[in-house]
Parts: C-alpha cells; sequence; structure tokens
C-alpha cells in the first residue's frame, strides 16, 4: 500500500525551514500533501489562494508533494486523503509543548493516524514565519529565511 503523510499548517508565508521538513518529508512516504490551513485562528498577511500560490511555485520540483487546502479538523481531512501520518516540524521546548498535546488530542480523535516528528535541522531551526513577517514590516532583508519570490512577494505586500 503506497504510504500518504500529510503536512499541515498555515504557511504564511512558506519558509526555508518549511521547505526542508517538506523535503525530508518527502524521502520518507509516496505522497505528502502540503495542507494549508485556512480556518487558522492567527492573522495571515497572505490569503489562502495567494500563500498556495507561492507553495506550488516553490515546490514545483518535487513530484510527490500535493499542495491542498482544508477546513475544519485535520484528521477527518487526513482520512479523507487516506493519509496515516501527519508530519510537523520541531523546532524546541515550545514547539514540543503544544504539538505533543495537538498530536496526542488528534490521536485520540483518530487512533489510526500517527504524527511523525521530524527535529528542525540546525540551519533553520530559529527561523519562524511570524519573526519574518516582523523583520519585513521593520524593514529587514529576509532573503536568508524565505525563497526570493517568497521575500519579494513580502516586500511588496508591505509596500
Ligand atoms: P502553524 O500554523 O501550525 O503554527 P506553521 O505554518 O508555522 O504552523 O508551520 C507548520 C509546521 O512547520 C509546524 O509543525 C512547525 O513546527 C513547522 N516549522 C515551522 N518553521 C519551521 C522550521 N524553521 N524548521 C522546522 N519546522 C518548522
Amino acid at each position: 500500500m503506497k504510504s500518504v503523510a500529510v503536512y499541515p499548517g498555515s504557511f504564511d508565508p512558506i519558509t526555508n525551514g518549511h521547505i526542508d521538513i517538506i523535503q525530508r518529508a518527502a524521502k520518507l512516504f509516496d505522497t505528502l500533501i502540503v495542507a494549508v490551513g485556512c480556518n487558522t485562528r492567527k492573522q495571515v498577511i497572505f490569503n489562502l489562494e495567494e500563500r498556495m500560490a507561492m507553495l506550488r511555485e516553490v515546490l514545483r520540483d518535487f513530484s510527490n508533494v500535493k499542495i491542498e487546502s482544508f477546513t475544519g479538523i485535520l484528521v477527518e481531512f487526513a482520512a479523507a486523503k487516506k493519509a496515516t501520518v501527519i508530519v510537523r516540524g520541531l523546532r524546541g521546548h515550545a514547539d514540543f509543548d503544544s504539538e505533543l498535546q495537538l498530536a496526542n488530542m488528534n490521536h485520540m480523535m483518530a487512533s489510526a493516524i500517527e504524527t511523525v516528528f521530524l527535529p528542525a535541522s540546525m540551519e533553520f531551526v530559529s527561523i519562524s514565519a511570524t519573526l519574518v513577517k516582523e523583520i519585513v514590516l521593520l524593514g529587514g532583508d529576509v532573503k536568508a529565511f524565505v525563497p526570493e519570490i517568497v521575500a519579494e512577494r513580502l516586500l511588496h505586500r508591505v509596500k
């Protein structure tokens, strides 16, 4: 049976840290669905279509990676896609605390779906989409943290 995994997030916008996780997870599963949440409680700078368009551009060379959006309960989306794994990245304690809770509650709702954590690579461990947005808003350069097209779109957005 082919393995399908879901990597959910808000990806507002996609960063080099997300790409690293995607690159590594794509090697572990036959299909990786990057699932863009549209029911996020966070305030977003890019709308769903804009976030998905950037993901499509940045990830176009990954043949087994699909970009989709989801609303509602993640495990229900994963089950509908026949995914058995949820992939999440772990940067440190703060991620671990919230991710453990999420993974446990997801498992209580759908025991057939496992969460798999990938440790953030040293190079990308400090990158967060929230900080990237803050830097851009303060007039800083974010080229080291996001792909070029994302940096351009961020700059365009804040102008
Ligand atoms: P959310 O909207 O769920 O907070 P994000 O879109 O910010 O999530 O990130 C999605 C996933 O990617 C989460 O599992 C998060 O921990 C992980 N992630 C974010 N930034 C990095 C990074 N720099 N390195 C590794 N994983 C990361």
